[in-house]
């Protein structure tokens, strides 16, 4: 148990600090370090972390697309027509997917609050991480690799990885070969 005024370690039964002999607070973190607060056992922080990325600066290659297999999908720029399918590019800023109702999702802007899905594409493949399993978990989740013919689901909406493997000329312009 940490003293709240000095920082000492005391014994987990302490009531008082042996350093500075002030009261102690039951003082709780979660695993990652966010303060409780006081009686809950479930972080408020983690389950709204989304992991860190890597930054990456190389040039935009196709690697795939993210084929609508059910539901509706609609872009960020017109929210009436619904895609067909997703292009899954390497770049610096993962796709951000957010929930519209039952069986419909949106593509949206980085920053928006209602993101549940983020989409990552680098050289070495595409990943996933989804809001509702950081929820489940009650930590911060990790981007899942999507393997090629792999699908994954959102709100009702379903999308598989199909891999497109680019051409050597153009591994060779991104500096890839
Ligand atoms: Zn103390
Ligand atoms: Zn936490």
């Amino acid at each position: 148990m940490k003293c709240s005024h000095c920082y000492a370690d005391n014994q987990s039964f302490a009531t008082i600090c042996a350093k500075c002999g002030q009261a102690i607070l039951r003082l709780e973190v979660c695993p990652m370090g966010h303060l409780l607060p006081p009686g809950e056992q479930d972080c408020p922080i983690c389950p709204s972390m989304w992991p860190e990325v890597d930054s990456f600066a190389g040039p935009p290659l196709l690697r795939g697309f993210l084929l609508v297999e059910s539901g509706r999908l609609t872009g960020s720029q017109d929210p009436v027509a619904a895609l067909t399918y997703l292009e899954v590019r390497d770049q610096e800023i993962p796709l951000a997917l957010a929930p519209l109702h039952s069986g419909a999702v949106s593509l949206v802007d980085e920053d928006d609050d209602k993101i549940e899905c983020r989409i990552l594409m680098r050289p070495n493949g595409i990943s996933v991480c989804q809001r509702d399993q950081m929820k489940k978990q009650k930590a911060p989740s990790v981007y899942e690799p999507l393997l090629p013919g792999e699908k994954f689901d959102l709100g009702g909406v379903s999308l598989r990885y199909h891999e497109v493997v680019p051409p050597a000329w153009a591994r060779k312009l991104a500096g890839c070969l």
